[in-house]
């Protein structure tokens, strides 16, 4: 069998080869799953291919077959040791000399005027490892199979002549193999740079039958598919039938007995790649989030024009089945009315109530109208609600000037967000564990995730609910099809309809009603004042009275404390820093005086959103339950810092807006790196003691070393940095360098700051590489918050109410005596941990957390580390050397 190891150890050492292609609609972060799947899957030993165009290009597979390896590869023996030479079809610049790689090989290579590159080496097994080294530095992709160019008339007419890395036209070749840094700053680069299709043929047994072929011809049994629920549908579909395809191709002699036998199982796993965010059984799709970016600005944008000119806008955005853009718009912009397929208005006379609902909001005082509709929102008949007719409503029934904008595929473009870079990352990651872990006996996977867990599901089940879903719309049964959706779309659909209702009918009695402190402490975070907005908008609804304290505990010391109004925090959802004032400072500063005043503002409840110090804050006021009646109130904390330091939380509020700023500067300090080739950036983060950001932010952009305050800087970590840095130059093909990042937190090391960080780097980088420095500073705290700080802000926050609603006493000045031994569990925070939002007591975050540090004990993210340095290469470099 041409596809067998080199050295004949077959069966049970083949290698394995994991292909990744992307299907259906394209979506940003596609080419991060690719990067990912490709790096994991060298990193772990196996070959890695790309299958361009999609289905389609597994189908069309190559013009010319692949060639075995030892057609391009001769070895000749001399002594102990083996020449080999590589021969290649066009002048490739290799590096002059001493190449190492990260498979423990080390090897000599000599530039070749003919074409031919010698290499010396010392392994005895040697084919597989070398070449795959050269591979995964990217020296030619196409040493193995790329016999040729393939016949013009067979490349389809829709597909353009792409060229790989090196200039080579593709045309004609859709299986292509890779190496490592042919996906090399692929990370910021939106839509899918190995392209994608419709693919007919493939749902055609003889497509599928093509497929399965050129499949087995490249040796090719572990397959990672990235697409929409039809492209995961067909990957279903193709592997049930592998058995009966292999049976057929054999009886057909289209492959030989021995292939039949090696290629027994295909291994498949499915990544949803899509931006409606309509697949079931995952909280979120890769894409989804960078739409819902693209759409906030848009309607930000409008927003401001619409309110100078006190006008209407209705704005069509993406979602045939799928009302989620439409919804998280809606929260995150404080849109006025959304149409959404799986929950239509309920009334069928909908007309009226959206107009009653934007005249009321105008009678408050508003001075703009927005309402999303969703491309396949429909009216409880099931007749579809159409932009241009809602227009004509609100013109004709409320004389409002109304424009309709159609944001269409603006939102499919541009740049990943930084979620959308982190999770197609961490989910390619998987998808490659899975595929290596799979069995005969197990089920094709999907990746999913949930809350903050990334999880497989059976792919077949997870299309079959999605499926579901269209189906309980077409049966007209909505409550059924909002089922399906994940509990935190239920959540967020709650908090769009609490926070634009003004009139409601969910009213508390008299007797029920609270005054509900809100106060901001510690440092200024993204999400601060959505989260806010959404707890005003609570009280509005229920009947409460939302108190604002101003400017922390310092203001509440000096009453600087009112009511809130539904109009006054209407455009804080957009709003960065803190619409109420923020400081450090802690209660402690007067615990007596701050008690007095809990009891003066008379407050029955007390939502605390900030950092640490909230944190701090919130512990401090329980411990002084015994001694002040005032605080044996209802407490909890929402967690909201930039440095995501807060114990116990997978995230704080700002941590999502703070990693996006970092983001944005980094590309364009990494253009300008690579602009003057090579170059090293070391860049440097704020985040106190906890490296979240760093982290996140060096997987985000693809930063090559990251430097934490947990893991520190030393002399011995810097050396290995610097000879990582040196051979990472060295193997570079000439003229083709380009800039590199480091990212370091800014208390990593007291000795080795930036400064002297970036100088020791310039000074060991010699001739190889120059550094430089930039410093991020406050920058991080971001303008805008993020869509997902906004929603996130809106969903947690009507949690947090819905908690003190639960635990609060009404009319708390009457309470008396400090005797009570108040129930622990009524003074909280709300985390989200791994796949769950609980309600921690402070007891429980105490034994998470050290107080010295100003961080938690367990990090969720301190394997990340690690994982951006393997994706990086730093890993594989080291430990071979
Ligand atoms: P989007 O979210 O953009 O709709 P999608 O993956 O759902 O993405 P589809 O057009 O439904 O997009 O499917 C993409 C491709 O997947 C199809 O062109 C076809 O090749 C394949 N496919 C879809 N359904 C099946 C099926 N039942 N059997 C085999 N192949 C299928």
């Amino acid at each position: 069998s041409s596809s067998s190891a080199p050295n004949g150890s077959e069966h049970s050492h083949r290698q394995k080869k994991i292909a990744v292609l992307t299907s259906g609609g394209d979506s940003a972060g596609m080419n991060a799953v690719v990067r990912a799947v490709v790096r994991q899957g060298i990193a772990r030993g196996c070959q890695a291919y790309i299958i361009r165009e999609g289905w389609e290009g597994l189908v069309r597979g190559n013009s010319s077959a692949p060639t075995p390896s030892q057609s391009t590869i001769t070895t000749p023996r001399f002594g102990p040791k083996r020449i080999v030479s590589f021969s290649v079809q066009d002048d490739e610049q290799l590096p002059p000399s001493a190449a190492s790689t990260d498979f423990g090989l080390s090897a000599a290579i000599s530039h070749n005027p003919e074409h031919v590159h010698t290499v010396n080496y010392l392994d005895p097994n040697w084919i597989a490892p070398l070449s795959d080294a050269l591979l995964s530095f990217g020296y030619g992709e196409l040493l193995k199979d790329g016999a040729g160019e393939g016949d013009i008339d067979e490349a389809p007419a829709d597909v353009a002549d792409i060229k790989d890395s090196k200039g080579r036209s593709l045309k004609g070749r859709y299986i292509v193999r890779v190496g490592w840094d042919d996906v090399r700053g692929w990370m910021g680069d939106g839509g899918t740079l190995i392209g994608s299709s419709r693919c007919p043929s493939f749902r055609t047994r003889e497509g599928r039958l093509a497929a399965a072929q050129n499949l087995v011809k490249f040796g090719i049994d572990c397959l990672a598919v990235c697409g929409g629920d039809g492209s995961l549908t067909g990957a279903d579909v193709f592997r049930k039938e592998w058995p009966s395809l292999l049976d057929e191709l054999h009886k057909t002699d289209r492959i030989s007995d021995d292939e039949r036998a090696t290629y027994k199982h295909l291994n498949i796993v499915g990544l949803v790649g899509s931006i409606d965010n309509d697949m079931s059984m995952t909280d979120l799709t890769i894409g989804a989030l960078t739409a819902l970016h693209r759409i906030c600005e848009s309607i930000d944008s409008i927003s401001s024009t619409a309110s100078s000119h006190s006008r209407a806008f209705v704005i069509e955005v993406m979602g045939r089945h799928c009302g989620w853009l439409a919804l998280l718009a809606g929260i995150a912009t404080g849109a006025d009315f959304i149409f959404i397929p799986e929950s239509p208005p309920e009334s069928e006379d909908w007309e009226t109530e959206m107009c009653d609902l934007l005249k009321s909001h105008r009678i408050y005082g508003k001075r703009k109208s927005i309402v999303i509709v969703a491309e396949g929102a429909l009216d409880r008949n099931l007749k579809p609600i159409k932009p241009e007719y809602v227009k004509d409503i609100l013109v004709d029934r409320l004389g409002l000037d109304t424009r309709v904008t159609t944001l269409g595929h603006t939102q499919r473009g541009g740049k990943p967000c930084a979620y959308d870079r982190i999770l197609p990352t961490l989910q390619g990651v998987k998808a490659v564990q899975v595929l290596l872990e799979a069995t005969p006996q197990s089920p094709s996977y999907m990746i999913g995730i949930q809350e903050n867990k990334i999880t497989k599901v059976p792919l077949l089940e997870a299309v079959a609910q999605t499926q579901a879903v269209a189906k309980a719309i077409e049966d007209k049964q909505f409550e059924k099809a909002m089922s399906y959706r994940d509990s935190e779309f239920n959540e967020m659909l709650a908090a769009f309809r609490i926070s634009s209702q003004v009139h409601s009918n969910d009213r508390v009695p008299d007797n029920k009603r609270l005054r509900i402190g809100i106060i901001h402490v510690g440092a200024p975070a993204g999400g601060m004042n959505a989260a806010t907005r959404q707890a005003v908008r609570f009280c509005h609804n229920r009947g409460h009275v939302p108190v604002a304290i101003y400017n922390g505990f310092d203001g509440l010391l000096d009453d600087n404390v009112s009511e809130l109004s539904w109009l006054r925090v209407d455009s804080w959802t957009t709003r960065g820093g803190s619409e109420l004032g923020t400081n450090r400072t802690l209660p402690d500063v007067g615990m007596g005086q701050v008690a007095a005043a809990f009891q003066r503002h008379g407050l029955d409840g007390l939502l605390v959103i900030g950092g640490f110090e909230a944190f701090h804050s919130v512990q401090m006021l329980e411990k002084q339950r015994v001694n002040y009646p005032s605080f044996q109130i209802p407490i909890i904390h929402l967690p909201a810092t930039l440095s995501n330091n807060v114990p116990l939380t997978d995230f704080s509020l700002g941590s999502d807006t703070s990693l996006n700023a970092l983001v944005e500067a980094c590309d364009a300090i990494k253009q300008s790196a690579s602009a003057s080739r090579n170059r090293v950036f070391v860049v440097e983060t704020q985040g106190g003691m906890s490296g979240y950001i760093a982290t996140l932010g060096a997987l985000a952009v693809g930063a090559v070393i990251v430097y934490t305050p947990e893991n520190g800087i030393s002399l011995g970590l810097l050396q290995q940095d610097v000879e990582f840095l040196r051979k990472r130059y060295s193997l570079d093909v000439k003229g083709k360098s380009e800039g590199r990042l480091v990212i370091k937190s800014e208390k990593s090391s007291n000795i080795y700051d930036t400064e002297t960080l970036t100088k020791i780097l310039k000074e060991e980088g010699r001739d190889l590489f120059d550094a430089r420095s930039a410093s991020l500073g406050h920058t991080l705290q971001g303008g805008v918050p993020s869509p997902l700080d906004r929603t996130r802000a809106a969903r947690l926050s009507l949690r947090c109410m819905q908690f003190l609603e639960k635990h609060a006493v009404p009319n708390s000045q009457s309470r008396k005596g400090g005797s009570r031994d108040y129930p622990t569990e009524t003074c909280a925070m709300i985390a989200i941990r791994g796949s769950k939002i609980v309600y921690a007591t402070m007891a429980e975050i105490m034994k998470h957390t050290d107080m010295k540090l100003r961080r938690g004990t367990d990090e969720w993210w301190s394997d990340i580390k690690r994982l951006a340095e393997v994706l990086g290469g730093r890993a594989g470099i080291v430990a071979s050397s």
